[in-house]
């Protein structure tokens, strides 16, 4: 129902590097039988482990794992990489509808609430187009209860229960193509509540390129924020 991408991630407290990798173990009592590592964005690799596993089996799992850890770590780094930082200062240019645009307004808040409006406006406008589209293709009357705009910290959608449709305004950011992919996405979710082969052949028949646009925005969320 949600189209979840992890963006606006705090930057980690020190920088992870593959060449001084130093993991937390934690050995846990509660019938721990095999171990995992996790990579966490701020406390950096963790490999969770059973409370009896000796030292040296915690060692070689690790040096297993380390060609997997820093691929992984590359991965994030690359990502935080992406996030852009603004001045906002005159002439700055942001993205809008994937266009490098120098907006009418300059200080931070400003530009969120100029944001905030134009996506309101234009979420509104491609919601309403391709529901009477995806309306026509299914012969099923499709027509969202509601569309706003929100605020989300890690997502850029949701298609309620009852229909209503709210998107993140950070989406005004992105060309116009993956606009329309999440569009679809939520409408999508009218005619099923999951994310089952079904609901992506409803997708794919209103956005046919949808695993290309679902791709960028993976790749690209970290951008798409000021
Ligand atoms: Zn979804």
């Amino acid at each position: 129902m949600q189209t979840t991408l992890f963006i606006n991630q705090k930057p980690a407290s020190q920088k992870i590097s593959p060449d001084t990798l130093s993991p937390t173990i934690i050995r846990s009592a509660n019938r721990r039988r095999s171990m995992v590592i996790q990579i966490h964005p701020e406390k950096g690799v963790i490999i969770r482990a059973p409370i009896r596993a000796s030292n040296d089996r915690i060692s070689q799992f690790f040096k297993e794992k380390l060609p997997w850890i820093k691929k992984s770590l590359t991965k994030i780094q690359d990502k935080k990489s992406k996030i852009p930082k603004y001045n906002f200062v005159p002439g700055e240019k942001f993205p809008y509808l994937g266009a490098p645009t120098t907006l009418p307004v300059h200080s931070r808040a400003e530009v969120i609430s100029w944001y905030k409006e134009k996506s309101k406006n234009f979420l509104t406008q491609r919601t309403l187009t391709f529901a009477k589209i995806l309306s026509q293709k299914t012969g099923q009357k499709i027509s969202p209860t509601k569309i706003s705009i929100r605020s989300y910290r890690s997502r850029w959608g949701v298609c309620s229960r009852d229909n209503e449709i709210s998107y993140n305004w950070k989406i005004i950011m992105a060309p116009i193509p993956i606009i329309d992919y999440l569009v679809c996405h939520e409408l999508s979710h009218i005619l099923n509540k999951n994310h089952s082969r079904r609901f992506y052949e409803t997708l794919a028949s209103i956005d046919p390129d949808y695993k290309l646009h679902q791709k960028y925005l993976r790749e690209n969320s970290m951008a798409l924020t000021i």
